[in-house]
């Protein structure tokens, strides 16, 4: 089943067309990595499916819905940043709810979801702290667990580990991947680094220059990349 379709998006700001022509159909609970090098499009194209920008032309499906014109409060989807983004003056408790204060969800319901989501990612402990008593990796999974606690069915990532040193890149790496499985999410995960996307992704799709080069699976991609520019990115065998 298709949950996301990209007809045909250009998105262009001012004469500078930053996405010419996408067409892509992101599979129910697949996790999709959009791999490319740095100003291929990647966010451009992450926040356009987000509703935060909108196409200069092309359509966008939800589940086969056109959502191209609705605001992204309306999407259904959670968004992690690269840079954290919780609010500094909020407790981690405060900064999971907020999304559920927002959409003025019952106070008891709240706090159950809240519970919920910050063990899934063992975070339950750190409620009470503020973001800046949080180590980078726990910040990270505030983020995961905010973006989660709406139980979107789209989880939207923007080189969420980069900021991490190795081996907590691992170690969320592993837990994101477990909970997007474990709760049938589909995930579209925006990186640079091949390694991250060969590892996590069922598909990856190839982005240069705001357009897509090759989508196909890790093995596909790496062993028979399409063009000269994916094998050298990929680092693929001769
Ligand atoms: P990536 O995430 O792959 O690094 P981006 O999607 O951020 O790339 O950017 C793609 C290109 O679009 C870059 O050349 C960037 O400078 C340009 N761009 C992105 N956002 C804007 C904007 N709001 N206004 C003007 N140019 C932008
Ligand atoms: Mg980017």
């Amino acid at each position: 089943m298709v949950k996301i379709t990209l007809d045909g998006i250009t998105k262009k700001f001012g004469d500078f067309t930053a996405l010419n022509n996408i067409t892509l159909e992101i599979e129910d609970k697949e996790f999709i990595a959009l791999l490319g090098p740095s100003g291929s499009g990647k966010s451009t194209l992450l926040y356009t499916i987000a509703g935060i920008y909108k196409p200069t032309s092309g359509r966008i499906y939800f589940d086969g819905r056109d959502v191209t014109e609705v605001p992204p409060k309306d999407r259904n989807v959670g968004l992690v940043f690269q840079n954290w983004a919780l609010y500094p003056h909020m407790k981690v408790f405060k900064n999971i709810a907020f999304p559920l204060e927002l959409k003025k969800v019952p106070k008891e319901e709240i706090e159950k979801k809240v519970r919920e989501v910050a063990k899934m990612l063992h975070i339950d402990h750190l409620l009470d702290r503020y973001p800046w008593q949080l180590s980078g990796g726990q910040q990270q999974r505030v983020a995961i667990a905010r973006a989660l606690v709406k139980e979107p069915d789209v989880l939207l990532l923007d080189e969420p580990l980069s900021n991490l040193d190795a081996l907590l890149r691992l170690e969320v790496r592993a837990e994101l991947k477990r909970l997007q499985k474990e709760l049938g999410i589909t995930a579209v995960y925006v990186t640079h680094d091949q390694a991250e996307a060969l590892a996590m992704a069922d598909r990856i799709a190839i982005i240069r220059d705001g357009k897509i080069l090759q989508v196909g699976d890790p093995d596909e991609v790496y062993y028979k990349p399409m063009y000269k520019f994916v094998a050298g990115f990929l680092g693929s065998p001769p």
